[in-house]
């Protein structure tokens, strides 16, 4: 049996999974999400599963939640490249990849408080893509740079 076969979703009959997030951002991915602090959600998480594609990796399962495409957003922030899996009645209903896009537009507010789309609710903060290992976004406005930590602390 492959690797990829003992990692299937069996025991998820409704849910999202995550996989080949980069090892050690299993926690990151799940603060993003908001739902490390929600007893509602079950959440199985896996850390350092070997992987013949990156080495190791880390693997999150979310039951009875299928996350929109501004979550899905979130987690190619500190998870490009990540498997995402939908899973409706134990069968996989749709699997894609998340790409980190150059624009990144609503999904996080600008770290310096004084920045125009901190001060005006009518302004949506937009940021460029710099790097991304270490990765770096600049905001649109007040072209501050922030980095992984300062980015998921700044997720709306
Ligand atoms: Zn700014």
């Amino acid at each position: 049996m492959t690797e990829e076969k003992m990692l299937k979703v069996e025991k998820i009959r409704r849910g999202t999974v995550i996989d080949h997030i980069p090892v050690g951002r299993a926690f990151k991915v799940l603060k993003i999400l908001k739902i490390s602090s929600d007893p509602g959600v079950t959440v199985s998480i896996a850390i350092h599963v070997k992987s013949k594609k990156m080495g190791l990796k880390d693997v999150v399962k979310i039951e009875d939640r299928i996350l929109d495409s501004s979550e899905l957003n979130k987690i190619a922030l500190i998870a490009d490249g990540a498997t995402i899996t939908i899973v409706e009645d134990y069968g996989v209903i749709k699997k894609f990849v998340v790409k980190l896009p150059d624009i990144i537009t609503g999904i996080l507010k600008c770290s310096n408080l004084k920045c125009v789309s901190n001060m005006e609710g009518s302004i949506i903060p937009s940021f460029t893509l710099i790097s991304k290992e270490p990765l770096t976004i600049k905001c649109h406005y007040c072209e501050r740079e922030m980095e992984t930590e300062e980015i998921v602390e700044n997720i709306l």
